[in-house]
Parts: structure tokens; C-alpha cells; sequence
């Protein structure tokens, strides 16, 4: 744990595994509430300074932060491959966009700009000024285990907060390295702050009950988001909540089914389906179903999954036990009520894959709104594909869900697709784009995908306290 600028050990550790074959790669102190009060406390001594630096002084910092993570960028990548599973590739390039955060919030940091107002009465006179809002605590998943961290720490940094980081217990190894980059920039002793643990339970109620948490910031799951907003309601802490989806992909009848089937195959399989804006439903004309299912099959069946360190894996291993046993019920769910398996439908269990966690990258056809995985997210390898008819039933069908966050569109017609850029309640719409995600972009969801948004202008405007000053002149 980094705790006030020192690394420290807890009297237990937590030992970190590869889920690609169950190896054990190293062990983090396994903290407890004890371990994140004092954090806090280290934040809350930190601030004064910290908030006092110029915004030019602490974008420096973040710029030094971002040279350091791009010089590591291979080291940090094969960690994240053994750690997390993800194909080598994917991990670079995690690497690349969880610097750009530290890069895009460097520069961001001398664009906190207020305004004046002109004021009702002659001798008054408005200006509005924009303050950290004070200690933040942030909670982060394993699924993307840099970039979901440095998405937080650079903007909370650059507007002056100090933080407190509790990451998940299937990746802490990530995110100690992560934070040997921010000693190595010479932030200031408790300005970033690392909890590892076991049991994240402890560590949240520490963080939702601690009065000097000003603000919390979340990744994960909804139930879990909920939990954390509801207890951080009873102080009125501020909350940042980016939680789980369940994206409709569209494709019209417009469309070229082949381009289209491409990109689902690429967004949908990407991190093997475990990532937020992951496609969970995939609606297509009847008019192009079948080249849409056929280019889509071909594809995903040839796609290798094994230890994301070999060359040309693209399906990596699921994060746990878990995970697959949720799959694998969807999957049976969805045959049982009629789903034809076009491909996958099963783990991998040859050439040692047995060892690790892994399921076949699966297409399914047929799904209807009875199945379970028309509505649960998955975060796993299978694409289930729905056909429609006209567009305003597809568009009721995408929007008939709790969740918020991701959409995609594949369409040739420009009225078409505004109609479903604005008809679509989802926080991210993907319009013929696959990967509509950048550091200087908001990322975040509508309805129970969460509230607020990372990345772009807004990402900062989270960690930042809008202050009115009235004037008699
Ligand atoms: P999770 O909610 O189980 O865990 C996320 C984090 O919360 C982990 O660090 C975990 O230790 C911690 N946690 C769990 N219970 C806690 C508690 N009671 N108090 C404090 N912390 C607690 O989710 P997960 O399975 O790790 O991640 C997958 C989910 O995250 C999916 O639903 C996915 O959609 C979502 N996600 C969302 C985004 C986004 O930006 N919207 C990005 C990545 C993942």
C-alpha cells in the first residue's frame, strides 16, 4: 500500500493469480479500515498544499506522470497481460489511453476558468470561481486496471483534490505499479494514496462513513454503485458513478451487413466481452440478417483464445469462476427458450486452457426478450443477434432496458441516424464508430449506468465545487 508517500505491508497479503492459468504472480498487502482511514487522513493533511500549488505546478506533475507510464508502457502492459488476461495488444494499448488521461488533465488543469455575471443592482457585483472539492475516495474494477485508474486520479489531481485508492482485488499488482509512476514524478507525500485488500466491504464503509470524504468515485457494478451512493447519501458526499451496461448495437437496412458484422465483432469480443459499452444485444434488419450472421460467424470462429502473451490470441480469459458460470447459464437460458448456437456455446478446455478461465467466443441467433441475456449484462464472449423490422420497434427494443451507457449504430442514412442519436437514452452513441471512447471525451451513462462522466471538460468539473462571490462595490 502507498500510504502518505511510503510503501507499506499489511500483517496479511492478498496473493494475486493469472487467469489464464491459475498461477499465482505476486501478493499485495491485504489492508483493512484501519489501513484506509489513516490513507484519508494522509489526503486530508496533503490538501491544503496541494490545492494551493498554481494549476501550472500540478500539471507538471500529471505531464511527468504521463512521460514516466509511456516510457514503461511495455512493462506495464505485460503486467496487465499476466494480471488481467487481456491479448498484449489490447493491454498497449490500455496503457496508451490511460496515459492520455494524465496528458489531456495536464493540460486541462490551466482550463478552470469562472466567469462573471452581470448582477441586478448597480454596486454589485457576481464572479464564479470553481474549487477542489477536497479528499476524494475512489473504488475502481479489474477490468481495465490502468486506464479506469489514472480516469480518476488525473482529473481529481489537476483540479487540486487529493485521493484515496482502493483498486480490485483481482488486479491490485496494476495499480501498485501505477502508483510507483506517481512516486517517481515526486507528487507530494499523501496527494495519491493506495489501499489494497481482500475484502473490499470494510474499505467502502470507511470510505462512505469517513466525514473528511468529500467525494466518491466509483467503477463497477450497479448493485455495488448503488450500495456506495446510498451510503454516501446519509453525509452528502458527492458521488461519480460509472457502472454496468448493457449496449444495443442496430444495424439498418442501409447498412452493409459485412462492415457492420465486422465491427460487432471486434467491439463485442473486445477485453472478451468484459467491458461497460460491451454490445449486449444485437439488432439487425431481417432484410440483412443472414450475410450480417454469416460474416459475424466467420469471424468470431476464428478467433483464438488462449494465454494473451502468444501471438495471435484475441480472446483472452475471463476473470474468475464466476464469470464463466454466468455465461455459461445465460447461454443455456437462451437454448433452453429456443437460441440457435451458431458457434462457441462452451469453455475451452484444450491445450492446458482448462487451467484457466475461458469460453469460446459464441454468436447466438433467435434471442427473444424472454432469455435472460436479453436483459442481464453478460461481460463474457457472446454475441446474441435479434432481428427487426422497422425502426421504431428496434429503437423501443434498445431502449427497453435499465441501463445506460453504450449504443451502437451502423447506418448509411443521415436522418437516420441523427433520429437514433437522439432517440437513444443511452450516455454514448457510436454512430458507424465502434470505439467512440477518448480522454477527451465524457464517458459516463444515462439511467442506472450511472451518473456524471469521466474524460473531456466534465471529467474535471466532478472534482470541483462551483463558488459564488457576491460583491458590494
Ligand atoms: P464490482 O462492483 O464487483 O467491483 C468493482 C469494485 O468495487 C472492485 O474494486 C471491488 O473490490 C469493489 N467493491 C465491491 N463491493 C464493494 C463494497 N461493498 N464497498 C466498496 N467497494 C466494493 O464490479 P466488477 O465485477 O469488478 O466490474 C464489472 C462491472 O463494472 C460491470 O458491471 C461493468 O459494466 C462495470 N464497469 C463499468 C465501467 C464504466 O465506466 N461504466 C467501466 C468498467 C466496468
Amino acid at each position: 500500500m502507498y500510504i502518505n508517500g511510503v510503501w507499506e505491508n499489511a500483517d496479511k497479503a492478498l496473493e494475486v493469480t493469472n487467469p489464464a492459468n491459475g498461477e499465482v504472480i505476486g501478493s499485495v498487502p491485504d489492508g483493512g479500515r484501519e489501513d484506509a482511514a489513516r490513507a484519508i487522513d494522509a489526503a486530508a493533511k496533503a490538501f491544503p498544499a496541494w490545492s494551493g500549488l498554481t494549476a501550472y505546478q500540478r500539471s507538471d506533475y500529471l505531464y511527468r506522470a504521463h512521460k514516466i507510464m509511456m516510457e514503461r508502457r511495455e512493462d506495464l502492459a505485460r503486467m496487465m497481460t499476466l494480471e488481467q488476461g487481456k491479448p498484449i495488444r489490447a493491454s498497449r494499448n490500455e496503457v496508451g489511453y490511460a496515459a492520455d488521461f494524465l496528458l489531456w488533465y495536464a493540460e486541462e488543469a490551466k482550463r478552470v476558468y469562472g466567469e462573471t455575471i452581470p448582477a441586478p443592482r448597480g454596486d454589485q457585483r457576481f464572479i464564479v470561481a470553481h474549487q477542489p472539492v477536497g479528499v476524494v475516495a475512489a473504488v475502481t474494477p479489474w477490468n481495465y486496471p490502468i486506464s479506469m485508474l489514472t480516469r480518476k486520479i488525473a482529473p481529481a489531481l489537476a483540479a487540486g483534490c487529493t485521493i484515496v485508492l482502493k483498486p480490485a482485488e483481482a488486479t491490485p499488482l496494476c495499480a501498485v505499479e501505477t502508483f510507483k509512476i506517481f512516486e517517481e514524478a515526486e507528487i507530494p507525500a499523501g496527494v495519491v494514496n493506495l489501499v489494497t485488500a481482500a475484502d473490499p466491504v470494510p474499505i467502502g464503509a470507511e470510505f462512505t462513513s469517513n466525514p473528511t470524504v468529500r467525494k466518491i468515485t466509483f467503477t463497477g457494478s450497479t448493485a455495488v454503485g448503488k450500495k456506495l451512493a446510498a451510503d454516501a447519501a446519509a453525509q452528502l458526499k458527492r458521488v461519480s458513478m460509472e457502472l454496468g451496461g448493457h449496449a444495443p448495437f442496430l444495424v439498418f437496412k442501409d447498412a452493409d451487413p459485412v462492415h457492420a458484422a465486422k465491427g460487432a465483432s471486434l467491439v463485442k469480443f473486445l477485453n472478451t466481452g468484459q467491458a461497460c459499452i460491451s454490445p449486449n444485444r444485437l439488432f439487425v434488419h431481417s432484410s440483412i440478417v443472414e450475410p450480417f450472421v454469416e460474416t459475424l460467424t466467420e469471424r468470431v470462429t476464428r478467433m483464438r483464445g488462449g494465454n494473451g502473451m502468444e501471438d495471435g490470441i484475441s480472446i483472452g480469459p475471463l476473470v474468475n469462476e464466476a464469470a464463466i458460470a454466468k455465461v455459461e447459464r445465460q447461454v443455456e437460458d437462451a437454448k433452453e427458450k429456443g437460441a440457435t448456437v451458431m458457434c462457441g456455446g462452451h469453455r475451452l478446455m484444450d491445450d492446458g486452457l482448462d487451467k484457466g478461465h475461458f469460453y469460446a467466443p459464441t454468436v447466438l441467433t433467435g434471442v427473444t426478450e424472454a432469455m435472460t441475456i436479453y436483459r442481464e449484462e453478460t461481460f463474457g464472449p457472446v454475441a446474441p443477434v435479434i432481428a427487426f423490422d422497422d425502426d421504431e420497434t428496434a429503437l423501443t427494443m434498445a431502449n427497453d432496458t435499465h441501463y445506460g451507457l453504450a449504443a451502437y449504430v451502423y447506418t448509411n442514412n443521415i436522418s437516420r441516424a441523427m433520429r437514433m442519436f437522439e432517440g437513444l437514452r443511452f450516455g454514448i452513441v457510436g454512430i458507424n464508430d465502434i470505439n467512440p471512447t477518448a480522454a477527451a471525451a465524457p464517458f459516463g451513462g444515462a439511467k442506472e449506468s450511472g451518473l456524471g462522466r469521466e474524460g473531456g471538460r466534465e471529467g474535471i468539473v466532478e472534482y470541483l465545487e462551483t463558488k459564488l462571490g457576491g460583491f458590494s462595490v
